[in-house]
């Protein structure tokens, strides 16, 4: 039998980048320039949305940065969202800018979201943005998919010349991964929900991005072995104590060199992302 893969430890890291941040925020304090201030804008009563936001401030504190959280109710117009956004950018105190999503549903998300200034948005996830992330210009990066590259490269994982597969779409995780695996110069294939034939495709992966939504879709006999396996899905499945990626962990273990676990791979890296951006947007550096 093949030996298991080794793990891709998203914890471990996260937590290593956490201290870079914290000790470059000191150099900052000690230095009288500004400290990072992130501030989380939350609209609506969401708990998971309250449940990040707190993560994500508690995240916050732990590397010494300033951080605010400003509330608008679900019932909130469009006008009230984009005038808190602008208030913020217009704050000198605030270094960058979050709008914890989904937003309510009659609110135009996109919209709200490209009113944050780029030099603001350590989210990454606005329309301007993310044309950066596709035009090469300076912007910051969508925290998830950056997440996943600096996981494989702090284990030195070679990008370039590789057979990428991505699966999933959205504009928060599938697309931007799959441009940033394209810009490290892997030959990267996309795959959705309208695949034809989802196994073979990821049979032919050096890498595997899952990124889709469905637990354990990806399973072991799709895998190629020696193929590195970054499963960034989260879901809870009813019956089961713990939630599952989209990669069904024990399968493909045995086939992958190097996997993600799940918890504790992809996720822990989005809010180190997001630290180490808002560092840079006070420093002043895309
Ligand atoms: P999403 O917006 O629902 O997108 C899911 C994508 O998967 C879509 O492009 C969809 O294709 C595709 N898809 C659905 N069923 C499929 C199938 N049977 N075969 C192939 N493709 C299929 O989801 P998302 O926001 O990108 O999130 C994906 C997963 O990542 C979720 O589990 C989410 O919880 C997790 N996530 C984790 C983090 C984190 O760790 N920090 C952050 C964000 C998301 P179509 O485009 O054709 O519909």
């Amino acid at each position: 039998m093949r030996e298991q893969a080794a793990i891709l430890d998203g914890t471990a890291t996260a937590k290593t980048i956490r201290q870079e941040v914290a000790a470059e925020v000191k150099l900052l304090a000690a230095s009288g320039a500004r400290v990072p201030h992130l501030a989380a804008v939350l609209i609506g009563d969401d708990p998971a949305s309250h449940t990040y936001v707190g993560m994500k401030q508690k995240a916050c504190s732990w590397v010494g940065m300033q951080s605010s959280i400003h509330r608008l109710p679900a019932t909130c117009s469009q006008d009230e969202a984009v005038k808190l956004v602008q208030s913020l950018n217009n704050n000198e105190e605030v270094t960058g800018i979050l709008v914890q999503h989904p937003l309510p549903s009659h609110l135009h998300e996109p919209a709200i979201l490209d009113c944050v200034s780029p030099n603001k948005d350590v989210d990454g996830i606005s329309r301007s943005s993310l044309g950066g992330l596709i035009n090469g210009e300076p912007a910051f990066a969508s925290c998830t998919p950056a997440g996943i590259i600096e996981l494989l490269d702090r284990y030195n994982i070679a990008i370039q010349g590789k057979r990428a597969v991505v699966i999933g779409r959205s504009i928060i995780l599938g697309k931007p991964v799959a441009m940033m695996l394209l810009n490290r110069n892997a030959t990267v294939n996309i795959c959705h929900s309208r695949t034809a034939d989802l196994a073979a495709e990821v049979s032919r992966a050096d890498i595997v991005v899952a990124a889709v939504g469905r637990p354990e879709l990806i399973t072991g006999e799709m895998i190629k072995p020696g193929a590195v396996v970054v499963d960034a899905g989260y879901n809870r499945v009813e019956g089961r104590s713990k939630d599952v990626g989209d990669v069904e962990f024990e399968s493909a273990s045995e086939r992958a060199s190097w996997i993600t676990p799940v918890p504790g791979g992809v996720g822990p890296m989005t809010i180190a992302m997001l630290l180490r951006n808002t560092l840079r947007a006070a420093q002043g550096r895309f």
